[in-house]
């Protein structure tokens, strides 16, 4: 009874979210790790983007005026890690705060003498713990242009907020039974501070030898500042330039294909 009821109110809020076609198509148009979504997959994640939208509360920073464009280009790739999950990864929270250029925080922070500093920080975006995700929509487009491929900022917050469904993000995402019975968490946890740790010291040597494009690491550097920016980094590289990421993480490719339950490589890539 429950079930049939809870399907009931699914397929209500499907057609009640629903959009037209072509407001689809233009929404997943500029991001082109769309591209490889099987149909069924496709509309899978049309469907998802509906729940979506039925349950998160966009609201616009300062003036920025969001659309339906606006809500579905960030929705979609919002979803597109939850595609074979669902929507209890993002529980707990509501809000999605547009922002149209870069966002401005203010910092309060406390240092080992207990002296207080206030300072304004600029960012792209954020997610905290139980709050909102925060989002600057120039930096959410920039995520499709030829100039940052692996960049992406609505999937790296996702990311995070997966990893705070348990609390504070600490780079060990929570692992569910329903899902992820055949994945060993210790080794997802071991794996990933290994691989950071290495890391780490990749960035550290390529920094002292004077930060050279040409030999820049293929994962975003700022992937090094913390284990949770490793795994929301390596979440963004994983859907956007898997194959940069199986190159110089092959295990973590791996294990992020066991946790998100998608494979974004086809065999022979
Ligand atoms: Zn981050």
């Amino acid at each position: 009874m429950l079930r049939r009821f809870r399907e009931w109110r699914r397929k209500r809020l499907i057609e009640r979210y629903s959009f037209a076609d072509q407001d689809w198509t233009a929404a997943l148009a500029p991001y082109r790790f769309f591209d490889r979504l099987s149909a069924d997959e496709n509309r899978r994640l049309r469907e998802l983007v509906s729940l979506f939208c039925a349950e998160k509360e966009f609201a616009p920073g300062n003036d920025f005026t969001i659309t339906l464009a606006t809500q579905l280009q960030i929705a979609a790739q919002a979803c597109l890690p939850i595609l074979n999950l669902d929507l209890t990864f993002y529980s707990g929270w509501t809000g999605i705060v547009v922002y149209e250029g870069e966002v401005w925080v203010r910092r309060e922070e406390m240092d080992e003498d207990g002296v207080m500093h206030v300072y304004n920080d600029i960012i792209s975006g954020e997610a905290m713990p139980g709050g909102p995700v925060v989002l600057s929509w120039d930096d959410v487009t920039q995520a499709g242009s030829a100039a940052s491929p692996s960049y992406n900022v609505v999937i790296h917050e996702f990311a995070h907020k997966i990893d705070m469904l348990k609390g504070d993000a600490t780079g060990v995402p929570p692992f569910s039974p329903a899902y992820h019975a055949a994945l060993n968490g210790r080794e997802f946890e071991a794996t990933l501070h290994q691989c950071f740790d290495a890391f780490a010291a990749q960035v550290d040597q390529w920094e002292r030898r004077g930060q050279a494009e040409a030999d820049a690491p293929l994962i975003d550097p700022y992937a090094a500042e913390h284990p949770s920016e490793f795994f929301a980094v390596l979440s963004e590289a994983f859907f956007t330039r898997p194959q940069d990421l199986r190159d110089t993480f092959p295990d973590m490719y791996r294990l992020l294909a066991a946790y998100y339950l998608q494979e974004p490589l086809r065999p022979g890539d």
